[in-house]
């Protein structure tokens, strides 16, 4: 637990100033306030999400896997947990995190484009009610929602026989790259952009503006929304955040609430993020 924190507080460190040098230098707009509103909700967050949720995510996946293991008559021992199942096991473990991070992104797209299309809404406006975004704000996540994505992308991958060791391998690499394609920066990546999500990419993401809603889904490999006809990339910047016509209390006992008060749905909203693109 202790090393979890600590690790946690270097890798927030590091990124205050790598992303600080990176949205001074280049910034998608200019001048934007370090200490705006939500700053240190989203501090919070970053600290309450790996000590916290990432302990329930694994409880969470443990008991989706159980039953199947169960059924397709797995060994439990721990060591064959850990070493994978089938020809997927097999495979070097860095082969494996690669397949897990392209399988997972795919899986992560749907599961991405299901909060905005469903009554998980409720939960993903959180993510998107930071009417300012930087790289802290990428840990603003309900915990449902941040629950849900994370037993929906670990568990089929570790069904297909991979090992947990390579569905976890690349984490921290991920964590630190969801955290820069939010920062305050311009960077599309030219030619590039279909290839690796960009921070402009994911930042008309997060537009109110109508122009963004239902579009850029992904979260590392943009061809999944060029797949699915969901890929928007402008040579603009987008300047407008947050949500278009929702209000949720800025505190953490007010976001984790907002669902649940909110529990009325409302078909308005599956037009406005994106439910008019299935
Ligand atoms: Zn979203």
């Amino acid at each position: 637990m202790e090393g979890r924190f600590v690790r946690t507080l270097v890798l927030f460190i590091v990124l205050t100033v790598v992303f600080g040098v990176l949205e001074k230098f280049w910034p998608s707009i200019p001048n934007q306030r370090k200490w705006r509103q939500g700053v240190w909700l989203d501090t919070f967050y970053w600290f309450f999400t790996p000590m916290v949720i990432q302990v329930l995510s694994i409880i969470a996946i443990a008991l989706v896997l159980l039953p199947f293991y169960l059924l397709l008559e797995r060994s439990l021992a721990w060591e064959s947990i850990l070493a994978g199942y089938g020809a997927f096991g097999q495979l070097p473990l860095w082969l494996q995190g690669l397949i897990a991070i392209v399988v997972g992104d795919f899986i992560g797209y749907w599961t991405h484009r299901w909060h905005h299309t469903s009554q998980l809404w409720d939960y993903h406006a959180i993510h998107h009610s930071s009417k300012t975004i930087d790289w802290l704000t990428a840990v603003r996540l309900h915990p449902v929602n941040d629950i849900i994505s994370r037993v929906m992308q670990a568990s089929p991958l570790m069904l297909l026989g991979l090992s947990p060791i390579a569905v976890e391998l690349y984490t921290p690499l991920l964590s630190a790259y969801v955290a820069f394609i939010h920062a305050n920066v311009s960077w599309t990546y030219g030619p590039f952009r279909y290839l690796l999500a960009s921070p402009a990419f994911h930042r008309w993401h997060h537009t109110m503006d109508q122009e963004g809603w239902g579009k850029n889904f992904a979260g590392l490999f943009p061809i999944y929304d060029v797949m699915f006809g969901t890929f928007y990339l402008p040579s603009r910047q987008p300047k407008n955040f947050g949500l278009y016509n929702e209000e949720i209390t800025e505190s953490f006992v007010g976001h984790f609430l907002h669902p649940f008060r909110h529990w009325k749905f409302t078909k308005k909203w599956l037009v406005q993020r994106g439910g008019n693109h299935s």
